[in-house]
């Protein structure tokens, strides 16, 4: 594969560099691929104690991680409600905490291994495009609030400039 460039590939100050894996690695965990993913699990396996291998086949953070729009949302593909029938009493409201969680989860990571990303926190807007999509906002936002969560729609003279 060939390596991805993008606006943070092109302003981020360079990475560590590794050399090409030769000969045999031993370890109890082997992780394939640099991302997000891969990189969160090597790092709480190793706060762990366990012994990780990341192999990555072009570089760190090449792919969606080094691509993306930069944004740290707190939702999935399906609302609450979604979730917790796809997955089911215990598992579902499990997925649905993590969801919700996932931005303080980021931000502290951020802080503390002082990661120079320019990180804000500021809140998210999500815009409603249409009649269908107000509504399918609107029950998003009634199932997260329903939840605690911090949630309101925003009606037109509300938006902020
Ligand atoms: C254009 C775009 C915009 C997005 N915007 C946002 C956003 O604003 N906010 C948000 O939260 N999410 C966003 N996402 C989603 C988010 O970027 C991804 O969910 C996340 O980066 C996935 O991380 P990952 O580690 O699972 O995968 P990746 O970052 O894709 O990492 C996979 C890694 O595996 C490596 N790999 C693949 N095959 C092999 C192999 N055989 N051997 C070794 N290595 C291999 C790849 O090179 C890559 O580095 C966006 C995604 C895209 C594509």
């Amino acid at each position: 594969m060939t390596a991805m460039r993008s606006l943070w590939s092109a302003t981020a100050a360079p990475g560590p560099s590794f050399q090409q894996l030769a000969g045999d690695v031993r370890a109890e965990v082997a992780i394939i691929g640099a991302g997000y993913t891969g990189l969160a699990a090597a790092l709480y396996l190793g706060c762990a104690g366990r012994d990780a291998v990341v192999l990555e086949a072009v570089e760190v953070g090449d792919r969606a991680s080094g691509l993306n729009g930069g944004q740290v949302i707190p939702g999935v593909k399906h609302d609450p409600d979604a979730l917790e029938e796809i997955f089911g009493p215990v598992a579902g409201p499990r997925l649905v905490d993590t969801v919700a969680s996932g931005p303080d989860v980021v931000f502290e990571l951020i802080r503390k291994y002082e990661i120079a990303c320019a990180a804000t926190r500021t809140g998210w807007i999500q815009p409603a495009t249409s009649g269908a999509a107000l509504e399918a906002i609107a029950a998003r936002v009634e199932q997260w609030r329903r939840r605690g969560a911090d949630v309101e729609l925003l009606s037109a003279p509300r938006q902020p400039d």
